[in-house]
């Protein structure tokens, strides 16, 4: 063992033994099933502990039905036209008026919607726009 001479009396860095369990009572043992295996009521969203993981809650909220139905409120009452250029069938994204982060009372008020197409939707979104809303 030449090459380990060099090491002789030096505590070994990693101060848990190979092999050693350092909790065995909490610890994941084989043959162990999760607790939350077959029961996906509990999972993601459902879960009341859920935090939304690693995506902000302003996305999540954009995939509940609550969402959806407002969203389809919005766009019956506009008929699916984009009320700035006045195109149908086109893709459609439905706009808050009043800014979704600034307003969680009014994320799901139809008066606060207004359907708008992937383009228009997109001007919206730089700071001109915005301060003519102010403006006006
Ligand atoms: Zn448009």
């Amino acid at each position: 063992m030449v090459g380990n001479r060099f090491r002789q009396g030096i505590p070994p860095v990693n101060p848990i033994p190979k092999g050693m369990r350092i909790a065995p009572q909490t610890e994941f043992g084989k043959g162990h099933v999760p607790w939350n295996k077959g029961k996906p009521h509990l999972a993601r969203e459902n879960n009341p502990n859920w935090k939304g993981g690693v995506i902000p809650a302003s996305k999540v909220l954009r995939h509940t039905h609550r969402y959806r139905n407002w969203r389809n409120a919005v766009y019956q009452r506009d008929n699916w036209t984009c009320q700035f250029c006045d195109r149908r069938g086109v893709r459609l994204e439905p706009h808050h008026l009043k800014m979704f982060a600034h307003f969680p009372a009014l994320r799901y008020d139809v008066d606060n919607g207004i359907t708008l197409c992937y383009e228009c939707h997109q001007l919206t979104k730089s700071p001109d726009f915005n301060e003519e809303l102010k403006a006006s």
